[in-house]
């Protein structure tokens, strides 16, 4: 069987699995072409939620109305380790009520969310049998607070994040979502991404921008499951997906559209199960960590 890389997506750090062939490189290379994944479970970490105008999530739709959306990590357990896809929100910017002040309510981001005990990541991880030091890697869709706040946890992981996402987040142009005290630290272990990206085999890595310039998707094998995407910020809800309805808030239009579109051509050619960060109604019918999908 062939264990090459697909054109154009470079090989880093992880090496082959021997498990099970599959086809997830078909939609990239344009050709079947077996592949074997690494990735043993995926754990689906409930880590808050957001009260939003609708706005937020469908541009133009629903000014007055409040919408309720989740927050949500997932969590790999690959051959080559514990894998976190985003970081949460730190409740720690919540607690504390002069962070609360000036992370949120001095930024009109009011209401703030709301994390409970049981939303925090790391009482979800002991109930998996782990901890943050047993994360070996981490793939960041985006930097917005909602997704890494728990990077300061994570000094001793390897950090996934487009370049573009990067220099904007580190930019002074970055908006009042970008929390730099969450991930402008000393000693973390960054590698910037440049476009699609195989991590290991049944991990890729997708470049889709659009809600943040450089956005980035997942696009996961799992032995029973089978192909799962995990989105990010994409589209919030299935409604951005199944209407290609823009985000309420875009970096760049024609980059988030196209974005949409190349996930809903993926699904629609692949048999992959779309998993999203902030949908309410896809959440009811998730499996929650400690549960898990195989
Ligand atoms: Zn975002
Ligand atoms: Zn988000």
């Amino acid at each position: 069987m062939s264990l090459s890389t697909p054109r154009g997506l470079p090989t880093l750090g992880f090496g082959p699995s021997s498990r099970r062939a599959t086809s997830i490189s078909a939609w990239f290379a344009g050709r079947i072409e077996p592949v074997t994944t690494a990735v043993n479970r995926l754990f689906v970490l409930l880590c808050g939620f957001e009260i939003i105008p609708r706005t937020i999530s469908t541009r133009g739709r629903g000014e007055r109305i409040l919408i309720s959306v989740p927050i949500t990590a997932y969590l790999l357990d690959t051959d080559h380790g514990w894998i976190l896809f985003d970081a949460g929100l730190d409740e720690a910017n919540l607690r504390d009520p002069a962070r609360l002040a000036t992370n949120f309510l001095l930024k009109g981001w009011d209401p703030p969310p709301v994390v409970q005990d049981h939303h925090e990541m790391e009482p979800q991880l002991k109930h998996i049998g782990i901890g943050f030091e047993d994360i070996s890697a981490v793939i960041l869709s985006h930097l917005h607070a909602d997704h890494s706040g728990h990077i300061k946890r994570l000094g001793h992981a390897d950090l996934y994040v487009q370049r573009r996402e990067m220099e904007h987040a580190m930019s002074s142009v970055a908006g009042p979502a970008w929390f730099a005290r969450d991930y402008d630290l000393p000693g973390l272990r960054w590698h910037l991404l440049d476009g699609d990206h195989r991590l290991m085999p049944g991990i890729d890595l997708l470049a889709t921008p659009g809600h943040t310039p450089g956005h980035m998707s997942a696009l996961l094998e799992l032995p029973e499951t089978g192909m799962v995407l995990l989105a990010g910020d994409v589209g919030d809800l299935m409604e951005n997906f199944d209407e290609e309805i823009l985000p309420g808030e875009a970096s760049d239009d024609a980059e988030a559209l196209a974005s949409i579109r190349r996930i809903n051509r993926l699904v629609e050619e692949t048999d992959t199960t779309l998993m999203l960060t902030h949908d309410p109604n896809l959440l009811l019918g998730l499996r929650l960590a400690p549960d898990y999908y195989g």
